[in-house]
């Protein structure tokens, strides 16, 4: 087998800068795809707290016009990682998160920002620099949505392109006029191509021209085809059910080792599970949760917003309490359900607690040491913290949609007496039916020896990047096999 060379283009790679499960899947899967026999460097925007991590980088090529900017690739490597950060200081020396000013709004250049970010990977992806020459350019999400179009747009010595869609519900919308500024061809302006109800669609665009698309689950992949959930997106994801396939996320087995994790506050492992008493009891201390060893401890670590379906949750908090349960959360976002997680805490001291804000810390404490994980949300392309919570001994409680009907095995009566079952699965996304899993899971707290089967059952589950990284190799593979055949 000879190795692949593959560029990841992402705005997003854990440790170096996050928002959400884009940056855990951009840094954990170009070391897993290494045992494939797989090369990948990660071109990223070069942000403040990237640039810092690549103090020892060395300039590996410059552009005297990226769309209209001066622009240099620093290489070098960072968290294990081979990084390409794209310097453009005008685009990207910003403090903060990487979309939003300090208002809260997107940056008004958001486009502009990120079709350079495109541009230098379809230039990398033509050559431009001889020390990588991928044989795949890997397109993350909207702001690498336009790599595909302009290698489209290159002629036919150009390297395979997938486009990876994490959540269909961010696009990267930009004006028509802004096409010339974008180096995007006049032809580039169709319903083939990027126009998507009149303006740029940089997702849209990906989809449209890459040569094939995945998704990060089976079931969000055959989602994303319907009205529904295709998000406006869905015809044209229909017409392209030959090419799109949905491969499930890892995580990163290393960073989330409930055997090994200097975050918690005891490590634990399956076969010593008890040890997961100490951090649940240091996570009601920590939170401020009555010392309850023996009730029901429900977590959730979430963005708080309309896709994650915890209103829902607020809604139903009444059934979780009475049946003497506590909720921990740990989430940020929406002013709506920030304050409203925080008056439900106010409102039952001791019960329910509530932290606003980001903290990886704190992230693995509620993992660790909560009884069980919610997950209610309305759509999920493939989730993350249902998959920690499996490693972790928190039993998933999961809406049944995109990829959480993917991972999470219901313990139906069924399932616990063939001993398959790794959480509890509802439908549809309604309070009613959140309800209903709330007393579920009530009813098998109670029955600790069940309860312990279905945890245990998680705990074993492979949630590596092992199988993923050999699919995308695979469809790697196939499709360099492809494009040399033609
Ligand atoms: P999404 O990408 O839609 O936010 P995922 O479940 O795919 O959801 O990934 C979320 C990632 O972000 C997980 O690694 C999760 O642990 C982390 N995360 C989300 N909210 C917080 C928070 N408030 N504090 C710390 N980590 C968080």
């Amino acid at each position: 087998m000879t190795a692949l060379a593959v560029l990841s283009v992402a705005s997003e790679v854990f440790p170096l800068v996050k928002t959400g499960g884009l940056a855990d899947v951009a840094g954990a899967l170009p070391v897993a795809l290494a045992a494939e026999d797989v090369v990948v460097r990660t071109l990223v925007p070069g942000y403040p707290p990237v640039l810092a991590a690549l103090r020892d980088g060395e300039a590996v090529l410059e552009f005297s016009d990226l769309l209209g900017f001066p622009a240099r690739i620093i290489a070098g490597e960072a968290a294990g990682l081979d990084i390409l950060a794209l310097d453009v200081p005008e685009l990207y020396a910003r403090a903060g998160n990487p979309y939003l000013d300090p208002t809260g709004n997107d940056w008004p250049d958001n486009p502009l920002r990120f079709a350079a970010l495109a541009r230098a990977a379809a230039e990398i992806g033509l050559s431009a620099w001889r020390g990588f020459v991928p044989d795949i350019v890997h397109a993350h999400d909207w702001q690498a949505g336009l790599a595909p179009v302009y290698l489209h747009y290159a002629g036919e010595a150009r390297p395979g392109t997938v486009m990876t869609v994490h959540n269909l519900a961010f696009q990267g919308h930009a004006a028509p006029e802004l096409l010339g500024r974008l180096a995007l061809p006049p032809a580039a302006m169709a319903i083939e191509a990027v126009e998507y109800f009149g303006s740029i669609g940089f997702l849209k665009g990906g989809l449209a021209l890459a040569d094939r698309i995945t998704t990060v689950s089976p079931t969000y992949a055959a989602e994303i085809q319907t009205p529904d959930g295709g998000m406006g997106l869905g015809g044209l994801l229909h017409a392209r059910a030959a090419s799109l396939s949905g491969i499930i996320n890892g995580i990163d087995t290393t960073v989330w080792d409930p055997a090994r994790d200097k975050l918690l506050a005891a490590p634990f492992f399956a076969a010593r599970v008890g040890g997961r008493a100490a951090n649940k009891q240091a996570l009601q201390e920590r939170l401020g949760l009555a010392p309850d060893p023996a009730g029901l401890l429900f977590g959730v670590v979430s963005r708080l917003s309309w896709q994650k379906g915890l209103d829902l949750l607020l809604e139903t908090l009444p059934v979780l309490l009475a049946s003497g349960a506590q909720l921990a959360l740990l989430g940020s976002g929406d002013r709506v359900l920030e304050d409203g997680f925080r008056a439900a805490a106010l409102a039952f001291p001791g019960r329910v607690a509530c932290r606003v804000g980001y903290d990886e810390r704190l992230a693995h404490l509620v993992q660790g040491g909560s009884d069980a994980l919610l997950v209610p949300s309305r759509f999920e392309p493939c989730g993350l913290t249902q998959l920690c919570a499996l490693r972790y001994g928190s039993v998933p409680v999961v809406a049944r949609v995109g990829g959480l009907a993917d991972t999470v095995i219901d313990a139906n009566e069924m399932a616990i007496a063939a001993g398959v079952g790794t959480g509890l699965v509802f439908s549809p996304v309604t309070a009613t039916a959140l309800e209903a899993a709330l007393r579920r899971a009530a009813e098998l707290w109670r029955d600790q020896a069940a309860w312990r089967r279905v945890q245990a059952n998680g705990m074993v589950t492979d949630v590596s990047w092992r199988r993923p990284a050999r699919r995308y190799a695979q469809l790697y593979r196939e499709l360099v096999a492809e494009r040399a055949s033609a």
